[in-house]
C-alpha cells in the first residue's frame, strides 16, 4: 500500500518535473534573446516617507514581454536567469536603465529633493569579483551620485559565507551606495545579519504587513520589528501597503517608509513623475 502511493507520488512528480523542465528550457532559450530583442523593460514603484508622504525612493522592477510566451513574471524567469548566469548581463542592463531614468526623474522633482533608486540584485551578481567596480563605473558613466543608489539584497545572498560577496558589499558601502535587506522576515531571519553587514535599510516583507489592520498579533509583530530597526539605526520600509488603514498604523508605530499599491503600483518612468508626492508642492503651485 505504501509502495503503491509512493510510486504514484513519484510518477506525478516526474511528469510535473518534465513539464516544468521543458517550460524552463523554452523560457531560457527566449530569455537569451530578450535583451537584444528589446523585450525587457524596467518599471518603477514609489516608496514614500510615512511622515511627509513625499516619494523618496523608487524601486526598479524588471518586466519581460515575449511575443510567443506573453508576460512572464520576474518570479518565474529571474530564478532561471540566476541558474544560467544570464542575470549578470540582465542585472547590469537593469542598473544602467535605472541610472538613465533616475537622471530624468530627478530633473522633474521641482525642488532638489534627492530621489533614491533601489535596484534588486541577485546572489549571482554579487558573486562576480568585479561587481562593485562595475556598479561604480555605471554610476560614473551616467553621472549618478552613488549615494542615490540603493541595492536590495536578500538574506539568501548573505547566508553563504562567500568572501567575494563580502568584498563586494564592503566595496559598495565604501563607495557610498546604500544597501537594503529585502523581504525581511521570510528567509533565514538570522537577526545577526542586521549588524554583521553595513545595511542602511530593512524592507519588511508584504506577508507581515497584509493583515496588520485586521489581526492585532500581526500589528504587534510589525511594531516589534519597527522598534528593533529603529534601535539599530536602520531605516524601515514596509512593503505591500495596500490601504490607508495599514499606512496609518505603520506610521503611528514609527515606520519611516511605505511602499505598496496604496501609494502606487510599479509604472513606466513617465508615469512615476505623476504620482502624488513626487513633484514638490511648491513646484505644482507654480505650474
Ligand atoms: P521584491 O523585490 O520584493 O519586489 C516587490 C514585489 O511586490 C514586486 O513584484 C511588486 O510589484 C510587488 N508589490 C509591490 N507592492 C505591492 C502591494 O501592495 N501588493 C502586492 N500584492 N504586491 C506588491 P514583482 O515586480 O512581480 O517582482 C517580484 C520579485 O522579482 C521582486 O520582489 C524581486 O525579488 C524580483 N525582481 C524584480 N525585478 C528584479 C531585478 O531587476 N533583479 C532581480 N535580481 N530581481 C528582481
Ligand atoms: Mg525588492
Ligand atoms: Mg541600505
Ligand atoms: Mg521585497
Amino acid at each position: 500500500e505504501i509502495k503503491q502511493s509512493t510510486r504514484n507520488g513519484f510518477c506525478l512528480f516526474n511528469r510535473e518535473m518534465n513539464l516544468r523542465v521543458r517550460n524552463s528550457l523554452r523560457i531560457d532559450a527566449s530569455l537569451r534573446l530578450a535583451l537584444e530583442r528589446n523585450e525587457l523593460r524596467v518599471v518603477f514603484q514609489p516608496i514614500v516617507d510615512a511622515n511627509s508622504r513625499r516619494v523618496m525612493k523608487a524601486e526598479a522592477l524588471l518586466r519581460w514581454h515575449n511575443p510567443e510566451l506573453g508576460h512572464i513574471p520576474p518570479d518565474r524567469f529571474i530564478p532561471l536567469a540566476e541558474e544560467t548566469g544570464q542575470i549578470v548581463a540582465i542585472g547590469a542592463w537593469v542598473l544602467e536603465e535605472s541610472c538613465r531614468q533616475l537622471l530624468i526623474l530627478q530633473a522633474q522633482r521641482g525642488d532638489g529633493l534627492p530621489l533614491m533608486m533601489s535596484v534588486n540584485v541577485s546572489a549571482r551578481q554579487l558573486s562576480e569579483p568585479d561587481f562593485a567596480a562595475s556598479v561604480a563605473q555605471t554610476a560614473e558613466r551616467f553621472g549618478v551620485p552613488p549615494h542615490q543608489l540603493e541595492l536590495e539584497l536578500t538574506e539568501r545572498i548573505l547566508v553563504d559565507d562567500n568572501p567575494v560577496v563580502h568584498d563586494n558589499i564592503r566595496a559598495l558601502d565604501a563607495l557610498g551606495v546604500s544597501l537594503s535587506l529585502d523581504d525581511f522576515g521570510t528567509g533565514y531571519s538570522s537577526l545577526s545579519y542586521l549588524t554583521r553587514f553595513p545595511l542602511d535599510t530593512v524592507k519588511l516583507d508584504r506577508s507581515f504587513v497584509q493583515d496588520i489592520d485586521s489581526n492585532p498579533q500581526s500589528l504587534q509583530l510589525a511594531t516589534a520589528v519597527i522598534a528593533m530597526c529603529s534601535s539599530l539605526g536602520l531605516a524601515l520600509v514596509a512593503e505591500g501597503v495596500e490601504n490607508g488603514a495599514q499606512a496609518e498604523l505603520l506610521h503611528s508605530r514609527g515606520c519611516g517608509y511605505l511602499q505598496g499599491y496604496h501609494f502606487g503600483r510599479p509604472v513606466a518612468p513617465e508615469e512615476l513623475a505623476r504620482v502624488p508626492g513626487f513633484v514638490s508642492e511648491s513646484a505644482l503651485n507654480v505650474a
